[in-house]
């Protein structure tokens, strides 16, 4: 972490505190979270059929997906409530005329799932049966935690509601969007139970959620699974179409290519061993979080710090999960 990040940091802690002991503390947080709205006009085109809007490491904002086909086009991930979901729309319009348009979300989390009701009520959404299970056991729970974060959340998340699925599927689905094909798969529970991966055969890209990032996991539900992460990612890089991979698009953060796919299950296979290690020396699941929040985030620089918590969350999950 640079100095000026952390002095900020520094300074947005003491305005918290400041905040909680004169009151108002949501107002004091409006000034700490920037409005967490998508950009707009800064659609890239990837690939032949693939546009991005990336989510310049804004929290509460994540990297959408155009896919245009000849035919139909396919968005995934709609952004924060109505007013985000009106500005996927609004960019969906300037590359793509397809009146036949489909949604989906990498997982049914506020800023990923709720800006598609925004889109008119022909589009078809297409959910997982995992995903949808997460729908019927947490509603809006997640977006009511995120509206009391600040003003501005609870505005942008003002009526927004779950987009009832017109087609469900089990483990994958292919979507023909007319010269161009998108495979999904059901790859949870990891960060959450409903996770999905969206890969766009004819151009090698894939999206893959907040399955593959780079930034540290965070495991957001009871069913969450550090086995069956990494035993996703390994199904990922087993998929014949793996070699063709030449773009990921993760949730949140920059893409990349395959390696961050591998750089996940690499970031997995050393904490796994790391954890059996630690708990083998008879350490308790508490210090083996606290030591490998140390170890890994010195070992992982480059990712952001404000997320290393999640280590140790990750670390306790694994410590349950080895024998
Ligand atoms: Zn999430």
């Amino acid at each position: 972490m640079n100095i000026s990040r952390k002095l900020v940091e520094l300074f947005l802690g003491l305005l918290l505190s400041i905040g909680w002991l004169v009151g108002g503390w949501a107002q004091v947080l409006d000034v700490a979270i920037p409005v967490p709205l998508i950009a707009q006009d800064k659609t890239l085109r990837v690939s032949d059929h693939v546009y991005v809007i990336l989510d310049n490491d804004a929290r509460f904002v994540p990297n959408v997906g155009i896919v245009v086909g000849e035919r139909a086009t396919l968005v995934i991930d709609t952004g924060l409530g109505l007013p985000n979901g009106e500005i996927v729309l609004g960019e969906t319009n300037k590359v793509s005329k397809n009146d036949e348009l489909y949604i989906v979300s990498t997982h049914y989390h506020s800023e990923h799932d709720l800006g598609a009701e925004a889109f008119p009520p022909s589009a078809v959404m297409i959910r997982s049966r995992d995903q949808q299970q997460d729908l019927d056991e947490f509603r809006l729970s997640h977006a009511e935690r995120f509206s009391r974060m600040s003003t501005v959340m609870a505005e942008l998340l003002e009526g927004a509601d779950f987009r009832q699925a017109d087609v469900y599927f089990d483990n994958q689905y292919t979507l023909d969007l007319g010269g161009v094909t998108v495979r999904m798969y059901a790859v949870g529970p990891a960060h959450t139970r409903g996770d999905t991966v969206f890969f766009v055969e004819e151009d090698g890209v894939l999206f893959s959620g907040d399955i593959a990032m780079r930034r540290y996991p965070r495991f957001s539900s009871p069913s969450s699974s550090a086995r069956v992460w990494r035993e996703s990612l390994k199904t990922l890089m087993e998929i014949d179409y793996f070699s063709d991979i030449e773009i990921v698009v993760p949730s949140h953060g920059p893409m990349g290519g395959d390696a961050v796919i591998r750089g996940y299950d690499e970031f997995f296979a050393t904490l796994q061993s790391r954890v059996g290690e630690l708990k083998s020396q008879g350490r308790s699941a508490d210090e083996v979080a606290g030591l490998l929040i140390r170890e890994l985030e010195s070992q992982y620089q480059d990712w952001p710090s404000e997320g290393a918590e999640r280590i140790g969350d990750a670390a306790r999950i694994v410590f349950n999960e080895t024998p």
